[in-house]
């Protein structure tokens, strides 16, 4: 079933969910697509302890704080969040509206696109192992969105960041879990690693140390992973293959819509944050422009004057009337204060 809003924003960063609020101040509706589980972008994905500390007004700020508190300032506008998925295309339906199609099949209808991507989507690093992709999500995954399917089966997790160590502790509840890891070191949290050195010793877990070569078809189980120990080469047999090497940026589908880019940055106008394609605008970190600083504050400020065009394409016969929130009966209405 299609779905229909006003404005779609891919990219729930700290500057797709400020664009919330300065389209909800306008009346605009938004829907908002990330590829990642949870909103936060950046902020959540790279840094969610760290303080920042050029925040306007905000003294010191984590990059979890400062989600949390974007998250509650767009709850008046009721966003509609899809998360776990990519934009894949983009085309104009029969009204010359945008028909957005995602990577699971979901299909929105917008007036206007607001790309606040920042350096694009966050994807799995994959093994280099040949052949790999024709066992992706059907016994090689690279993100878990349902654990009970490992329920009882043999998993070989790979990996020593948080990702690999979380799941490992986790799955080991009620899987046969083995992680293969490439030296003794982790860089998962500590209170991860000494948990999964607990399973280890309780046997609960299968830990080896080695470096993964092949994969084939499995005899017993749905695969056969053949890895390096110490020079050895030894195979397992497992039901699942989970690699989790982390995560990185590629801009995807994005750079064939036919927008002007110029080394993976949108090319934008600094009076409305419009692309070279009328009616999809591009704010934040994905964007260029002369004097360009790839700060949130910068983003923030683009979104306010973004949203005042946008206005145009969806209410074409109405006048925009500039108000403060300080003064405003109507926007303090909006908010609920
Ligand atoms: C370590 C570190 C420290 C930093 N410190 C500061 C600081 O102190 N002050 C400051 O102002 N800035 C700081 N920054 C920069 C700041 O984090 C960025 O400027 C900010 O995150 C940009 O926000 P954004 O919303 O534009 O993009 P992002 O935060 O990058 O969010 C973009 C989102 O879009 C999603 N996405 C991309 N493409 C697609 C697609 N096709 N479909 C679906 N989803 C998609 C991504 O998954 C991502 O969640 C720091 C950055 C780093 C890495």
């Amino acid at each position: 079933m299609k779905e229909n809003t006003d404005v779609l924003i891919i990219g729930a960063g700290p500057v797709g969910l400020f664009a919330i609020f300065e389209l909800g101040l306008l009346n605009i509706n938004c829907h908002i697509i990330d590829n990642l589980d949870k909103p936060g972008g950046q902020c959540i994905e790279l840094y969610p302890d760290k303080p920042i500390y050029d925040i306007p007004s905000r003294v010191r700020i984590t990059g979890e704080e400062l989600t949390s508190a974007l998250l509650k300032q767009v709850e008046p506008f009721k966003p509609v969040f899809h998360l776990n998925q990519q934009v894949e295309k983009i085309k104009k339906n029969e009204n010359n509206d945008w028909l957005i199609e995602t990577s699971l099949g979901k299909e929105i209808e917008a007036k206007c696109i607001v790309i606040a991507a920042g350096a694009g989507s966050f994807v799995p690093r994959k093994p280099p192992i040949v052949g790999i992709e024709k066992y992706e999500n059907k016994s090689v995954f690279y993100s878990i969105r349902d654990k009970s399917i490992f329920k009882n089966k043999t998993v070989l997790i790979a990996g020593g960041g948080d990702s690999a160590l979380d799941w490992t502790n986790e799955l080991s509840k009620f899987s046969h879990v083995n992680l293969i890891h490439r030296r003794n070191e982790f860089r998962a949290a500590p209170d991860s690693v000494n948990k999964m050195h607990e399973l280890k010793k309780d046997k609960k877990l299968n830990l080896i140390i080695g470096q993964i070569e092949k994969i084939n078809q499995g005899n017993n189980k749905s695969l056969e992973v053949i890895y390096n120990h110490q020079g050895n080469i030894n195979s397992i047999e497992v039901d699942f293959f989970l690699p989790f090497y982390g995560l990185k940026m590629e801009l995807g589908p994005i750079a064939k819509w036919g927008l002007n880019i110029n080394e993976n940055l949108i090319l934008v106008d600094t009076q409305k944050f419009e692309t070279s394609v009328k009616s999809i605008f591009a704010i934040g970190d994905i964007n260029y422009y002369p004097g360009k600083l790839k700060l949130i504050l910068s983003g923030f400020h683009e979104a306010a004057l973004m949203a005042q065009e946008c206005f145009k394409y969806c209410f074409p016969y109405k006048k925009n009337v500039f108000r403060y929130t300080t003064s405003s009966k109507e926007l303090k209405k909006k908010l609920g204060v």
